[in-house]
């Protein structure tokens, strides 16, 4: 019997990373994620989760906070300094602040033990949707390269040079700092950010923004005495000012 692609299927090629040290868990995600028609690669502690992360390159990630090794949060900000793949945590304590720090540490969605399989894979289709929409988002480049005091971007080959050394961004990062150049001295405001970079205007909210536009600062040395080039503004959003703009006191 042949089966009709049905909205709950995801495409084959999809693999999803499982860290989880609880293996009846462990086997529950893997079997939703197989019933989907995906492949789910279980690791069982945080090390060999990061390990298999590199290795497999998934395009999903059900991370558990409490591990051995080393925890979910380490793992997830690991992840997140180079990857923007969509992590789904899983953990068993439902409190409010862990759901708060799950979702300003860069994860996209949360769910408590003990959860629904239904449930579960109705998440999993969603950030996957999420991240297949996010990432197509076509952009306009604006011609070859643009610099701004020590900071350089070739756009064609999407490539960032601090001081003439290659920055590694992660595709959202990139996405971000090229929202922000389009914009000069323009403040933008986090809803509108969200739309453009993220194309999620209701989805993940505004947490997501504000760190990684700290990502964006610490990989492009943006603090000290940069700091306000890439400027919050409180209860608004976030405005770049060149370098080459800014007034900076004589010495
Ligand atoms: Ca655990």
């Amino acid at each position: 019997m042949t089966t009709a692609m049905s909205t709950d299927q995801i495409a084959g090629t999809t693999r999803v990373l499982i860290i989880e040290d609880d293996p009846s868990i462990a086997e529950a995600v893997r079997r939703v994620v197989a019933k989907q028609n995906g492949t789910g690669v279980v690791a069982s502690d945080g090390r060999n989760g990061l390990r298999n992360f590199f290795e497999e390159r998934p395009d999903l990630v059900v991370l558990d906070i409490g591990l051995p090794e080393m925890d979910g949060w380490q793992v997830l900000e690991r992840i997140r300094d180079l990857s923007e793949v969509p992590v789904l945590i899983l953990t068993a304590r439902d409190l409010e602040q862990d759901k708060v720090r799950g979702l300003t540490a860069g994860a996209d969605d949360y769910l408590t033990k003990p959860f629904g399989v239904q449930e579960l894979g109705a998440r999993i289709q969603a950030l996957l949707r999420r991240s297949q929409t996010a990432v197509s988002t076509p952009a306009a480049e604006p011609p070859s390269v643009y610099r701004d005091g020590n900071l350089e971007v070739d756009w064609p080959a999407r490539e960032v040079r601090v001081d003439g050394e290659v920055v590694g961004l992660t595709k959202l990062e990139f996405q971000l700092l090229q929202t922000f150049v389009r914009h000069p001295g323009q403040a933008l405001a986090t809803q509108q950010l969200l739309e453009q970079v993220w194309n999620d205007p209701f989805g993940i909210g505004p947490e997501r923004v504000k760190f990684t536009v700290l990502r964006l600062r610490r990989k492009l040395g943006w603090h000290d005495e940069y700091k306000d080039v890439l400027e919050a503004i409180r209860g608004y959003g976030y405005r770049y000012t060149p370098v080459g703009d800014r007034i900076t006191p004589a010495e």
